[in-house]
């Protein structure tokens, strides 16, 4: 059975005290209750470790917004998967559409940090989308496959297993126009189909794929309602605990 999995990426917001305030706010406003997901915090590297130490992470799943290409050594600036998982971290995002257009990641990077995160005990989010432009011209479709295929059909299967996508149509993306839950399951049941021809019908019918794309406490319950859509992954609402916690409670029966 497939996991449902809330999470959140803060992008690069928050100071180091205000993100221990903001995490601490959510373990506290989840103390007693059994969400009906997993919930996960996507953060600045500076504040992956005390976080990890000030939380419940059996209940808040701590993730990187990033892991560097290389394993270690003269890369200034640098921070490596093995370094992201010493913190407690237990996730990295890797292949967001910000990455991909500001920091010119490519298919064949990201297939090398997917395997370090994955040799390093991480689990990647995985990031995948298309631009509007590629919507307008109806290849959207085209364009998913692709990002999945040049960075992830290299996976054993047993390694394809451990992979979390996050749909993220590009042109959803701190917009507030956010794709329709008819869209984002008919893309998610696309990407499952397309799971299943390389992989096997298991492992696609197992894979989490999150929506992400200015989903919101308004938005949240229509878009996890759809059979293929598994949760989210958040930007802007995830960064107070009263817009994060109703899409947490989105899955709430
Ligand atoms: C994101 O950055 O992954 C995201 C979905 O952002 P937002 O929710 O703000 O659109």
């Amino acid at each position: 059975m497939r996991k449902n999995i809330i999470a959140g990426n803060w992008k690069m917001n928050t100071t180091l005290p205000e993100g221990l305030a903001l995490a601490k706010g959510l373990n506290e406003a989840l103390k007693g209750k059994t969400p009906n997901c997993d919930v996960v915090i996507g953060t600045p590297f500076t504040h992956l470790a005390s976080i990890a130490a000030a939380i419940d992470t059996t209940k808040i799943g701590v993730a990187a917004e990033n892991c560097a290409d290389q394993e270690k050594g003269a890369y200034t600036g640098e921070v490596s998967a093995a370094m992201v998982a010493s913190t407690g971290a237990k996730y990295v995002i890797l292949g967001h559409s910000e990455r991909r257009a500001y920091y010119h990641e490519t298919a064949e990077i990201l297939k090398t940090k997917v395997g370090l995160a994955l040799a390093n005990g991480l689990t990647p989010i995985f990031c995948i989308g298309e631009v509007l432009e590629e919507r307008e011209a109806g290849t959207h479709f085209e364009v998913v496959d692709g990002q999945i295929k040049d960075s992830l059909f290299e996976l054993s299967p047993a390694d394809f297993g451990k992979i979390v996508l996050a749909y993220e149509p590009v042109w959803a993306i701190g917009t507030g126009k956010t794709a329709t839950s008819d869209q984002a399951e008919e893309m998610h049941a696309h990407i499952r189909a397309t799971l299943a021809a390389k992989f096997g019908n298991q492992l696609a019918d197992d894979c989490t794929i999150l929506y992400g794309g200015s989903m919101n406490a308004g938005n949240a319950k229509e878009l996890v309602s759809k059979p293929n859509v598994d949760g989210g992954l958040i930007g802007g609402a995830s960064l107070s605990v009263e817009n994060f916690m109703p899409i947490i409670e989105a899955f709430d029966k």
